[in-house]
């Protein structure tokens, strides 16, 4: 993989661009995804983003989304992209598996990849340029280091700073996370000084649910969740029917993994979906437990260290009882806690 560095050059002569991100896009993926579109359409690229799947409402207010694809419900003509594509970014995963059902068209492209990632252990080998660096807060930040660091600075609109700060504020838990570096405040300060209006942007990100999201996640904290203070562990367990009854929808279910995080005294919070396909499951820490890790090891997964997720084909039950059996195997590790 050659640094990106070395397509800057390139940036002027137009060519077939796709964009694209991880299945079940989050405000970094797509934020991160739509910023880097409203910057190289600038240069008349063609340029289209997709999303492997669908992706959650709330996110469908930034500048673009629109015109963004949805691989699963537009196949073939997605397909027809992918194989002519002169350039495809890859932004916000690193190994193809993660795209789903687009994995095969990714890697039969002969489209050059280029890598824009934060998580750990990149697929280097399947990327013709690009950048890892799981020091970076999210993808939006590095996608506003490659605007910077191209020297078209003078590019960056408003369009560009909407996607890129939903991006920010998303995978920093809104500035609270470790990963908040004085470069991200920095990025902020320069997006606030161009215009940007944030006060909307979290408007459109957190007061934009319906009623029965929030019943849901009442009903989920009475009665989905366990605590075992000897692990200084949390776990919630939402059945499909629950899903059903609530109309829960894709996006509704992000961030409720960060509730039992808040309990004092718990260092793993972990959150198994039955989304009827598959069991998705996500797991946050703080402090010295490595989620990443954990969710490689015992759920097929991989991600940050104190944030990584992971799926399973088995039955709830299943992957739940996998769950206590892996904590009791981590006992040394959860047991000890350190403010
Ligand atoms: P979330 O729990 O919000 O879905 O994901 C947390 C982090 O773990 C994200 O950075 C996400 O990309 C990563 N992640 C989530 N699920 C998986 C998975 O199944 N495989 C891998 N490799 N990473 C995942
Ligand atoms: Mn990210």
């Amino acid at each position: 993989m050659q640094h990106i560095q070395d397509i800057f050059s390139l940036l002027e002569h137009p060519k077939k661009v796709v964009i694209t991100t991880h299945q079940k896009p989050d405000g970094d993926a797509m934020g991160s995804s739509l910023g880097l579109y409203h910057f190289l359409i600038q240069f008349g690229h063609q340029v289209q983003v997709i999303s492997p799947t669908n992706w959650a409402s709330f996110l469908s207010w930034m500048p673009g989304c629109a015109t963004v694809l949805d691989y699963e419900s537009e196949t073939s003509r997605c397909d027809k992209m992918i194989a002519d594509a002169d350039w495809i970014f890859c932004l916000d995963f690193n190994t193809l598996v993660r795209t789903k059902k687009m994995e095969q068209a990714l890697a039969a492209s002969g489209a050059e990849r280029i890598l824009i990632d934060h998580h750990q252990q990149p697929q280097s080998e399947m990327f013709a340029y690009g950048v890892s660096d799981t020091t970076k807060s999210s993808t939006a930040e590095m996608v506003y280091d490659f605007i910077v660091g191209s020297g078209f600075q003078n590019k960056l609109n408003d369009d560009i700073a909407q996607c890129l700060y939903a991006g920010v504020m998303t995978d920093t838990g809104s500035f609270r996370f470790p990963s908040t570096s004085a470069a991200v405040h920095t990025m902020v300060a320069d997006l606030l000084a161009r215009g940007l209006k944030q006060s909307v942007i979290h408007q459109h990100l957190f007061d934009n649910f319906s009623e029965s999201r929030l019943r849901f996640i009442g009903n989920v904290l009475s009665n989905r969740m366990q605590v075992f203070y000897e692990y200084n562990t949390a776990l919630i367990s939402i059945p499909q029917q629950d899903l059903v009854k609530y109309e829960i929808k894709t996006g509704d279910t992000e961030g409720l993994v960060n509730y039992p995080l808040s309990i004092e005294g718990i260092k793993l919070a972990a959150i198994i979906i039955d989304r009827g396909e598959e069991r998705k499951c996500s797991f946050r820490s703080k402090g010295d437990f490595d989620v990443n890790t954990f969710a490689r090891s015992y759920f097929d997964g991989g991600g940050h260290y104190n944030a990584a997720g992971g799926q399973s084909k088995e039955p709830l039950e299943a992957v739940v009882a996998k769950f206590m059996m892996a904590i009791k195997e981590n006992k040394d590790k959860l047991s000890t806690y350190q403010f």
